[in-house]
């Protein structure tokens, strides 16, 4: 039969409705919707009193904050230490007060500002939230992913997001070669192979620097042929003064030779290449609207860029005093979402966020201004 034009075949037909009322279907459906923000938006839009939405599409768990690396344009390198206890989640804290309200259609990203591969407690996190049928991701510097590339795979993960910055840059601020990445690229790709599997699929996160720029086209180059799905470049996000000189916002123009090189590369090798905003938008953040944040001490946060204890930083609660749901859609995530749609009464963080106002500007204000008290909001 033919179905808009394309030859199908009854058996096929027939298995993909199969599958959409399966358990594992009706969850994709499930996932589906909820990352589709218009009805949240709408909710939010058309100004009901609480933008109530059922739960965030995406939950994001900081298993740890250590690190086995120290990045030169890293958050840790520049934090307040004793407001900034380092530590892990306990396998009971995760039980107790996560896994019960996660739903098998959520995502579930293992990850904070730490290195997550590096806490005992990953694995037994992920096989958790895996035997739920969640949607499971981490990032990772990809230190000791060659160690643990056979596990993963079995154990069932759907991507792995690796940090790099540049090719020979990569000594320069991450203090390990480029070889230690593609090595355990390449373990994960053999253990694939190995275990006639398909996930998971492997990301790149590249964070855009003076020195990353020129090195973007030559670093498609070298995972051309390793299976990588996907390349995230994100501008750099400015936590010390000395690192504005790095920043490509200035020269962005400038940049826009390398992206087409590289854009022209992604496009020959089937990689989904995700080049950074052009300086001058503005959008309107979502992150409150589909995801949240869970630091390993239990504090309950809306955004990525409000990660860490600081002065000013956004706090929905803290686990140990409200539940996640709770939490989800009290007063303060309701004012919050309220005040990105309608620009009004923002938290002084979110007034010029470089995640919706794309300039240096708004990188420079975050500098500046990130240890001033949010205002607007009430604490809880
Ligand atoms: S605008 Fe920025 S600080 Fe405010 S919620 Fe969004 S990401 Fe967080």
């Amino acid at each position: 039969m033919k179905l808009s034009g394309m030859e199908i075949s009854w058996e096929k037909l027939f298995r993909a409705f199969k599958h959409l009322f399966s358990k594992e279907g009706r969850n994709t459906i499930r996932r589906v919707v909820r990352h589709d923000l218009s009805v949240p938006l709408f909710m939010a839009q058309s100004g009901f009193s609480r933008s109530y939405i059922p739960d965030p599409a995406s939950v994001i768990v900081e298993i740890t904050n250590r690190c086995n690396l120290k990045c030169l344009m890293c958050v840790r390198r520049y934090w307040d230490t004793d407001a900034n206890p380092l530590g892990e989640m306990s396998y009971e804290f995760f039980e107790k007060n996560i896994l019960v309200h996660l739903k098998p259609y959520q995502h579930v990203n293992l990850q904070g500002v730490g290195e997550s591969l590096i806490s005992e407690n990953f694995l037994p996190m992920l096989k958790a939230c895996k035997k739920l049928g969640c949607w499971t991701t981490f990032i990772t510097n990809g230190v000791s992913l060659k160690k643990y590339a056979d596990l993963l795979v079995s154990i069932g993960v759907d991507e792995i997001k690796l940090s790099v910055d540049g090719t020979e840059s990569m000594k320069k601020i991450r203090n390990i070669s480029i070889s230690k990445v593609t090595e355990a690229i390449d373990a994960v790709n053999e253990a694939k192979i190995k275990q006639n599997r398909k996930q998971p699929a492997i990301c790149i996160n590249y964070v855009l620097t003076r020195d990353t720029l020129p090195e973007l086209p030559e670093l498609i180059e070298i995972v051309s042929t390793r299976g990588i799905s996907k390349i995230i470049v994100v501008h750099l996000i400015i936590h010390d003064a000395h690192l504005i000189e790095q920043s490509v916002i200035p020269i962005y123009s400038e940049a826009k030779a390398y992206f087409d090189t590289a854009t022209a590369a992604a496009k020959r090798y089937g990689i989904d290449l995700e080049l950074p905003p052009a300086p001058g938008s503005k959008c309107i953040c979502y992150q409150p609207f589909r995801m949240i944040y869970i630091n390993w001490y239990g504090d309950v946060r809306p955004c990525c860029m409000s990660t860490i204890n600081e002065k000013g930083a956004l706090l929905v609660g803290n686990l140990n005093d409200s539940t996640l749901p709770e939490l989800w859609n009290n007063t303060y995530m309701h004012k919050l979402r309220k005040s990105l749609i309608t620009e009004k009464e923002m938290a002084e963080m979110c007034v010029l966020c470089p995640m919706r106002v794309f300039s240096m500007e708004a990188h420079i204000h975050l500098l500046e201004n990130g240890a001033k008290d949010a205002v607007g909001l009430p604490s809880k």
